[in-house]
């Protein structure tokens, strides 16, 4: 029976329309061209073909390019008012604080942009507790571990978890477990995503 309800954070909770994560995405792919020391457009397409490899860029950079300043990193692809492009979200938060479950966030950023985006949208209440890249020892999504750690945190099992996030790959690590995983596409994306799927996170309630 499902108990607790675990978010991604990023195209989760807000519209990818906002742009926020392209934002981040395009600061990883400065960060990777101080770090690899060639033009942009290579490092772009470097990244891609390495990414899959590795959960996240941090950890694909630490263990390909002898990157160890994570703090550094954190700092630069997560500057103050990286949430700027964003608002309060009262429809969420209403729909979040009348959703009878134990609601956490699970996010492959580090804990201080999951707080901003939070205040941002005015739905820091609307959880128990975020856990963040750190606590995962750097290692997040997808890695079985990181789901594994925050289920044995809250002392519930993997199978009382519903788990919703926007990307597959993410979604399938925590299914791979045993787990109920739900992808968020507001975009109609992944029009051949064969699992269970949802465009609005009030849908999601189709799956409790
Ligand atoms: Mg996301």
């Amino acid at each position: 029976m499902i108990t607790t309800l675990l978010f991604d954070l990023d195209n989760t909770l807000y519209s990818p329309r906002y742009g926020l994560e392209e934002e981040v995405v395009a600061r990883m792919n400065t960060f990777v061209t101080q770090v690899l020391q060639k033009p942009l457009d290579e490092c772009k397409k470097i990244r891609a073909e390495r990414l899959p490899l590795y959960g996240t860029t941090l950890e694909w950079l630490m263990a390909e390019h002898g990157v160890t300043d994570y703090e550094a990193y954190f700092k630069f692809v997560h500057p103050e008012g990286e949430e700027s492009a964003l608002e309060p979200d009262p429809v969420l938060k209403q729909f979040l604080n009348e959703l009878p479950y134990s609601k956490y966030i699970l996010t492959n950023a580090p804990i201080e942009h999951a707080e901003r985006i939070l205040a941002k949208l005015d739905c820091t209440d609307c959880f128990a507790g975020i856990f963040d890249i750190r606590f995962n020892n750097l290692k997040g999504k997808p890695h079985h571990e990181a789901y594994q750690h925050v289920a044995d945190t809250l002392q519930v099992s993997i199978q009382d978890i519903l788990f919703i996030d926007d990307i597959p790959r993410y979604v399938q690590g925590f299914t791979n477990l045993g787990g109920k995983g739900l992808l968020i596409d507001q975009l109609n994306k992944h029009q051949q995503y064969p699992f269970a799927k949802i465009t609005q996170l009030q849908e999601l309630v189709h799956y409790l």
